[in-house]
């Protein structure tokens, strides 16, 4: 086999993948990375534990990422959830499955996967140049700006794995958009995934709840009623739960429409049950003592109810009841972009061909969360990194056999 010179620009999981795969089949690979560093995000993803895949059966797996579950399907297909779990045990990472169903490393962190990763890629002769950003195109080449000035490379095939636009303090600051939208190639602007909302909260929640855990609730959107939790902050409301109906809440707000976050905060007990207990208290009894002794609601849930109660009649036994299982929290807009887990939009599908490359611009490949699509927190977001990343190596050797 003719070994060539192949350019990855952006070494998180994706470019890192695809490096692994091209140097495996004896490809000379330079990774450039524009930060002092490679695969920050990984690292930071490692904090809460490192959610690498999801052990739920594969159709119900490969179904989580909406519009994009067709074109993703192949990739997915040849890089699945338990070969996410034999490649990390591969480097020395040994996995577990959590009570969700999440698969952890049982080291709970990022840094010795990653390490042990960057070992295997050194010893397959792969160069990482760190403070290597790509800055655009020039006559063929890829222009890099680097510690020592700018330069052009012109390797046989190139792949960009730039991610998204959350965290830019990582790396991945979607300035690329630029330069793709610059050769005439269709970008959709970024959007928040996986990100927490604003509401207008009084300052007396504000103030006292502020950081609280709300637990064993429901919430219902146009995603569907999910199980889960999640935390009142300062601005509005964030975690697991909250994620989970992002998409949904973000694109009702996009549409210039109301949004609510509806949660049932009692979700094994009926309505009827439950305002059964309620009329059975002393109706001159405060609120919260109802709560308490009629259903245990106390703390941040009872200042929910108070908050959110409008035109409600809180002594009324139904009608609290009625709240009780459907509490609406308006939200009044994403939190910004930088604070997000993972980004929408990004290179538009239309431009990429099945072996990831860039239509209009033969030999330029791309993978990861650059490309337009998304999925929610639980591994499909890593596993979709690393299978990309795979796909596209495939296509840049299927490329080179052919030119
Ligand atoms: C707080 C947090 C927790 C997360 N937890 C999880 C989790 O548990 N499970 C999960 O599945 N996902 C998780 N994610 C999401 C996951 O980390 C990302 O989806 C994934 O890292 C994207 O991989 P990528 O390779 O596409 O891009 P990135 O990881 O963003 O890597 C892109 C790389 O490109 C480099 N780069 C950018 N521009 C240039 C340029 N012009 N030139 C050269 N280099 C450049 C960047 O420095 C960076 O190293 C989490 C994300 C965050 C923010």
């Amino acid at each position: 086999m003719v070994k060539k010179q192949i350019a990855i620009f952006g070494g998180g999981p994706a470019g890192l993948a695809a490096a692994e795969s091209l140097s495996f089949q004896g490809h000379a690979v330079t990774v450039y990375d524009a930060m002092p560093t490679v695969a920050r995000k990984f690292l930071l993803a490692g904090k809460s534990g490192l959610n690498i895949t999801h052990s739920e059966d594969y159709e119900s797996f490969a179904s989580r990422f909406g519009t994009s579950n067709d074109r993703l399907r192949e990739a997915l297909d040849s890089f699945r959830p338990s070969d996410v779990r034999a490649w990390a045990a591969g480097l020395g990472a040994e996995t577990f499955v959590g009570s969700s169903g999440r698969v952890f490393p049982t080291a709970m962190k990022a840094s010795p996967l990653l390490r042990a990763w960057l070992r295997r890629l050194e010893a397959q002769n792969v160069k990482i140049l760190t403070r290597h950003r790509w800055i655009g195109f020039s006559n063929g080449g890829y222009l890099i700006e680097g510690t020592g000035g700018v330069h052009v490379v012109q390797p046989d095939a190139a792949l960009l794995s730039l991610g998204g636009a959350s965290w830019p303090r990582l790396g991945s600051d979607g300035r690329w958009l630029h330069w793709l939208r610059e050769k005439g190639i269709s970008v959709d602007d970024f959007q928040p995934a996986n990100c927490g909302f604003d509401v207008d909260w009084s300052e007396h929640l504000r103030g006292r709840f502020s950081g609280e855990p709300v637990k064993s609730v429901t919430a219902s959107s146009s995603a569907g009623t999910i199980p889960g939790e999640f935390v009142i902050t300062r601005h509005g409301i964030e975690g697991s739960l909250v994620y989970a109906h992002a998409a949904a809440l973000r694109d009702s707000l996009m549409a210039g429409k109301a949004a609510t976050f509806d949660v049932d905060l009692m979700p094994g007990r009926t309505k009827e049950r439950i305002a059964h207990e309620l009329g059975r208290q002393d109706p001159k009894a405060s609120l919260s003592t109802r709560l308490r002794k009629a259903v245990g609601i106390d703390g941040a849930k009872a200042a929910l109810i108070r908050e959110l109660s409008g035109t409600t009649n809180l002594g009324d036994p139904r009608q609290l009841a009625g709240l009780i299982k459907a509490l609406p929290i308006p939200v009044r807009r994403t939190r910004p972009i930088a604070e997000a887990i993972s980004t929408a939009g990004g290179l538009a599908w239309d431009e990429v061909d099945g072996n990831y490359m860039v239509k209009a611009l033969p030999g330029l490949f791309v993978a990861g969360e650059m490309i337009d699509w998304e999925a929610p927190t639980g591994g499909y977001l890593l596993t979709a990194c690393f299978a990309t990343g795979r796909a596209a190596a495939r296509g840049i050797e299927t490329w080179l056999g052919r030119s």
